[in-house]
């Protein structure tokens, strides 16, 4: 074990197999030269993939954005969006290059979710649909968005790019609402270096979004509809599998650095952590704490820095909000005065390191630096 820590610390790690697991994959594909458009190891991994998620139906993707933008194109979602500003920035974005308009809306103060209580008052005639985010892995409160989307008539289109593995009362959160969408982007709990999904109980949904995602091909001569690129290789396909079969033991070990961190950390004033939710199997994506800076004596971006200058690369996510950005911000629903929770969790939000390959060392040396911090 290393005494002293002098390489730097990031607040992720990418889960990797043992190169030589990958050759035999790629031999595969050397030898069938299909590189691409739903090949073997696509179809594969799509059905493995909806067996260890417990989902009907999974469309796999190059990457979640682009899921997500063609998710809004086969729900025909159009007008505006009732979202959340505490995200990344795909959630937004992706609505934005679908023509429409977010209407952002506050999050809860202990899940840092979507506030159901808050949805309805921002419901217009242009309202067509609601995009919310399981951050961190939190599942939203699903039927009380449920209950409002039927009442109104809106489709209820999840960012489940936090919520890989993630079961509520036994059931896949992924598999709630019209549709979710997962990320493997490198920096996830499962990883395909890129890649995504679409994931959908709805058999003729799914065949709309494999249309849309290959150019509206629905065969040799037939274009259903104006679609995009967003197929998945058989590189990355196959690289999934291999992925599948690990991510339990990966979630095991990132549980077990969480809860070394909720242990250590729990008596520090000022600093508050997310807890397992009733019900929720987690997958411990990510290890936000909040800080409050008058009882920690010192500020989230001070303890920020202070971390930094010990090699730690904690990140302040998601800091600034999206509705704070100058694409978004000329939005009335945009005013900080309408997103006070949303406005204070980002204020005083910051992400640890939390990955699989963690150490003891490292640990011990971020809890030891946010110990002695103030
Ligand atoms: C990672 C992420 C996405 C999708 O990102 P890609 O990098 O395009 O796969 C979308 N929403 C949230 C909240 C994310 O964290």
């Amino acid at each position: 074990m290393k005494s002293n820590i002098s390489e730097k610390i990031f607040v992720t790690q990418p889960s990797l197999p043992p190169l030589a697991d990958f050759i035999p994959y790629l031999e595969k594909i050397w030898e069938n030269k299909w590189l691409t458009n739903c090949g073997e190891f696509h179809k594969e991994f799509e059905q493995k993939l909806a067996e260890y998620l417990g989902v009907k139906y999974v469309s796999l993707f190059t990457n979640g954005m682009i899921a997500l933008q063609v998710g809004m194109q086969a729900l025909r979602i159009t007008g505006e969006v009732i979202t959340t500003p505490f995200t990344f920035a795909a959630t937004t974005h992706a609505i934005h290059w679908n023509n429409c308009t977010p209407v952002f809306c506050d999050i809860e103060p202990d899940t840092f979710t979507l506030d159901p209580e808050k949805v309805e008052s921002l419901i217009t005639p242009k309202t067509t649909a609601i995009m919310p985010v399981h951050v961190y892995g939190n599942p939203c409160q699903h039927e009380k968005l449920q209950k409002i989307a039927n009442t109104y008539g809106l489709k209820l289109f999840y960012d489940a790019a936090h919520v890989f593995g993630v079961r509520k009362n036994n059931t896949a959160v992924c598999s709630w609402g019209d549709l979710s969408m997962l990320s493997f982007h490198a920096t996830k709990v499962f990883n395909t270096f890129e890649g995504g999904a679409l994931v959908t109980n709805d058999e003729s949904l799914k065949k709309r979004i494999d249309f849309l995602k290959n150019f509206g091909f629905a065969d040799e001569l037939t274009v259903v509809a104006p679609g995009s690129n967003g197929k998945m290789d058989e590189f990355r396909a196959a690289f999934g599998l291999l992925q599948l079969e690990r991510v339990d033991g990966e979630i095991a070990k990132r549980k077990a650095a969480a809860e070394k961190y909720r242990k250590e950390l729990a008596d520090i004033s000022g600093i508050r952590m997310l807890y397992d939710l009733p019900g929720v199997k987690h997958n411990y994506a990510y290890f936000p704490i909040l800080i409050d800076a008058e009882k920690f004596g010192m500020s989230r971006d001070a303890l920020y820095e202070k971390l930094k200058q010990n090699n730690i690369f904690s990140r302040r996510y998601f800091f600034p909000l999206y509705s704070d950005f100058p694409t978004y911000r000329g939005l009335p629903s945009a005013a900080p005065a309408n997103l006070p929770t949303a406005t204070k969790v980002a204020a005083g939000i910051l992400c640890l390191p939390l990955y699989a390959e963690i150490t003891e060392t490292e640990l011990q040396h971020i809890i030891k630096t946010v110990r002695s911090a103030k």
